[in-house]
């Protein structure tokens, strides 16, 4: 089962930990609020921390957000929809663009990443909006790290 989610703007940590996680999130502050609430499309479930939102939208499936925390929302958010480890896809996904990235040849990406970077890794992938590039450095462990304890 995969989750689509619509994040409003004072969630932005908890947008960014979602698309980490794979899944697809829009963000209010990308978009603009009278089109994020426009164009709320049905699928997605709305996360929101504010009274009036969840008063006035309280008939689209919806999450109220409990804590200032960005990691208890995250819990928050895994724990009411009985989310898994394993239905999560961890770092394929654009943190900024909410699109899915895509590997590329080593060869593509070089000049285009630190130097040591490039000599220490084989994995590449590539946003094709932002063209922004990743790979699996050392804060992809910490990030890791921290989806295990998330599951636990
Ligand atoms: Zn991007």
């Amino acid at each position: 089962m995969s989750f689509y989610f619509a994040a409003e703007k004072t969630l932005g940590k908890l947008a960014k930990w979602l698309r980490l996680l794979g899944f697809d999130t829009s963000f209010e502050s990308e978009i603009s609020s009278d089109k994020f609430f426009e164009h709320l499309q049905p699928e997605r479930i709305l996360l929101t921390r504010t009274k009036w939102v969840r008063e006035n939208y309280s008939s689209h499936r919806h999450i109220f957000i409990e804590s200032n925390n960005p990691r208890d929302q995250l819990k928050q958010v895994i724990r009411e929809l009985g989310i898994c480890q394993n239905e999560t896809r961890p770092f394929s996904r654009c943190l900024s663009c909410n699109v899915e990235i895509t590997e590329v040849p080593k060869n593509a990406v070089y000049g285009k990443v630190p130097d040591y970077i490039w000599e220490t890794n084989d994995v590449f992938q590539t946003c094709p909006t932002c063209k922004r590039n990743y790979w699996p450095g050392s804060h992809t462990k910490r990030s890791m790290q921290q989806i295990e304890e998330l599951f636990k």
